[in-house]
Formats: structure tokens, C-alpha cells, sequence
């Protein structure tokens, strides 16, 4: 089912993001979660796309296996930076073929790890290109949902050119968007107004990002530049070397984060499990009388 439809069926949304796992192994473990994050009734799961492509078959492979085990609707994420449009077309037609109706349409990156990528010339350059050419080729077999920063783009030299961007990526088709993690909800209600301010109203999902691995997670926050306030910063500064302390106070920050949206009257929150259960299911136990 098209997740633009379910959104206008239920009050809040819950969703969760995997990545497709490298080896058999981590994909029982993932399956593990998948079926523990089941019992919590998501409206829909999505599976992320390496940069360049790099996971193309391995991402493939995770979104058939969920939509064919499990009751979930999945969304497949795309990347359309490291392809040619032929490609893009043959990856779309596949999952069309195999029932999919979601599709997450990225730019991406180019990949860190890959000396010299060298970007197809035939490639969208942007994901508002992607959003276009799945339009133009499949109409609306699929539900095209677009990613936002309230932080702004990294790239983006200010908020205001990077909603501008934004805009163009609605008109072009996205239904629904999910934002970068943030850790500060200031920015996302600033963000929410500014775009309502262009007359874009699609429905914008915040990514939460639980900390379980301050390292991890202060790394992934520079490279797409959300800002962790300073108190937080302290506080997991303070149990750095505690793992079980980290996840304690990452739990409770997300807790907060996420009652004080819905109490904002959000349309839902998609986590970032990382392929992990415990503390999307921790804060789904402290936030599930408002949803
Ligand atoms: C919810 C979410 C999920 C993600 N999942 C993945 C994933 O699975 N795999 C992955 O590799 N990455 C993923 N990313 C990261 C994403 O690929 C990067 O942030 C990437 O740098 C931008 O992708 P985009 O689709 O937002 O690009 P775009 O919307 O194309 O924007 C990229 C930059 O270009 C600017 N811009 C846009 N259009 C134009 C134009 N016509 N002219 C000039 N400038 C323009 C924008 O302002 C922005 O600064 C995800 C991000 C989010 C928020």
C-alpha cells in the first residue's frame, strides 16, 4: 500500500529505518529486530541505499524479503548520484515487478571509501531529477516520499536556498518527507514554519536518532551537520566510557525529543534503529499513551 494513503488513515505514524546487512548473519539479526519492531503495529519500514550504490542487490534483496515475510509496507530508499538513468529505470521496473509501491528518492553522496568515483554522465544530479524521471516512466505506480533538513543541507550555503530546492522537489511529486536527525526540536518547528510559509504542505516526518554510541553518533552528526546541543553533549561526555550509561541518557533524550513533538501535534516519528530494537522499544514503551 502507498504510504501517502496509510498517513491519511491513521492519527500518528511510527516507522522505522534498517540498513541491508552485509552478511547472512547480520541478516538473521536483522530479521530479529524486524520481527521484535513488527509487534509494535509501524506504519511502514524503510531500508537504506549505500552511497553510489554500493548496496544496490543487498538493499534489493532486505525490501522483497520484508514485503514478502512479514505484514509491513516498506519503502525502499534510491540513490540516484552513481547511476545512469537506464539503471536508475531497470532498479524501478524491478520493484514494480516484485510489488513495491514506496520509494525513499535520494541524491546521496559520493562515496568516502571510493577513489576516483567517477559520476555517470547520464546520471540525475539531483534527486528532484529523480523524482522527475520516476514520475515521467511509472506515473503513480509509487509513492515518492523526499528527504528535508531542518538544519539546512550541509551543501546549502542557508536554510532559505535549501527549502527553496525543497519546494522544487514537492512540486515535482514527493508526498511526504522525512527530516535529517536533529537533537534540538527548535529547529524542526522553525523549519515546519518556514515551509508552510512557501505553501508546502506535505506531511514532514522527524528522523530520531536514538544516541546509543556517542562516538558513532557525534560523527554521523558532523558529517550532516546537526547540531548537539551542549548540555546533551555534557551529559553523554560525563558516562563516555559507560556504554549502558550512554544508552540510559540517550533513551531519556529521545523520550523528551518525542513527547514534546507529538505534543506539538506531529504527523509521526521514524526512527533510526540502526538494525537495533531495544531503544526504539524503550521509547516506544515511554511515548505510546500519546500516540
Ligand atoms: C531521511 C533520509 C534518508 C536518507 N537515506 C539515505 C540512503 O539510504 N543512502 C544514502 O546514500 N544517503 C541517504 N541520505 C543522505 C542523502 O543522500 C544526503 O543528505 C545527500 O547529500 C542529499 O540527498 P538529497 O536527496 O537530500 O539531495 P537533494 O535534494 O538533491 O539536495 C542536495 C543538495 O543540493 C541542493 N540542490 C538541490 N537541487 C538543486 C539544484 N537544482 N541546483 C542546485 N542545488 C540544488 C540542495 O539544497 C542540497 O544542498 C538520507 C537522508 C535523509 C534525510
Amino acid at each position: 500500500m502507498k504510504i501517502s494513503n496509510i498517513l491519511k488513515q491513521v492519527n500518528k505514524s511510527i516507522s522505522f529505518e534498517f540498513f541491508p546487512p552485509k552478511n547472512s548473519q547480520a541478516e538473521n539479526q536483522l530479521f530479529n529486530t524486524i520481527r521484535e519492531l513488527e509487534s509494535l503495529n509501524p506504519t511502514f519500514v524503510s531500508v537504506t541505499y549505500g552511497a553510489g550504490g554500493s548496496t544496490r542487490d543487498r538493499t534489493r534483496n532486505i525490501v522483497k524479503k520484508i514485503h514478502e515475510k512479514t505484514n509491513l509496507t516498506v519503502m525502499a530508499h534510491l540513490t540516484c548520484i552513481g547511476h545512469t538513468k537506464e539503471e536508475i529505470l531497470e532498479i524501478l521496473t524491478d520493484y514494480k515487478k516484485i510489488g513495491i509501491e514506496n520509494i525513499l528518492a535520494l541524491r546521496g553522496d559520493i562515496p568516502a571509501d571510493i577513489k576516483d568515483f567517477e559520476i555517470p554522465k547520464d546520471s540525475c544530479k539531483f534527486a528532484v531529477e529523480l523524482i522527475q524521471l520516476i514520475k515521467e516512466n511509472f506515473g503513480n505506480h509509487f509513492c515518492i516520499a523526499t528527504a528535508a533538513y531542518p538544519e539546512g543541507h550541509p551543501e546549502s550555503p542557508n536554510l532559505e536556498r535549501d527549502i527553496f530546492f525543497f519546494k522544487k522537489k514537492v512540486e515535482a511529486g514527493a508526498e511526504f518527507a522525512i527530516t535529517q536527525m536533529f537533537f534540538d526540536n527548535r529547529f524542526f518547528y522553525d523549519f515546519l514554519e518556514k515551509v508552510s510559509k512557501e505553501g508546502i504542505d506535505i506531511p514532514i516526518i522527524p528522523g530520531i536518532m536514538p544516541i546509543t554510541n556517542f562516538k558513532q553518533i557525534r560523527k554521523f552528526a558532523l558529517m550532516c551537520g546537526a547540531t548537539i546541543p551542549e548540555e546533551l553533549v555534557k551529559r553523554l561526555e560525563a558516562v563516555e566510557n559507560k556504554p549502558e550509561e550512554v544508552k540510559k541518557v540517550g533513551i531519556e533524550y529521545a523520550t523528551k525529543q518525542c513527547i514534546d513533538l507529538l505534543e506539538h501535534g506531529v504527523k509521526g516519528l521514524h526512527f533510526y534503529t540502526l538494525n537495533k530494537s531495544d531503544a526504539t522499544i524503550q521509547i516506544y514503551e515511554n511515548i505510546k499513551h500519546l500516540l
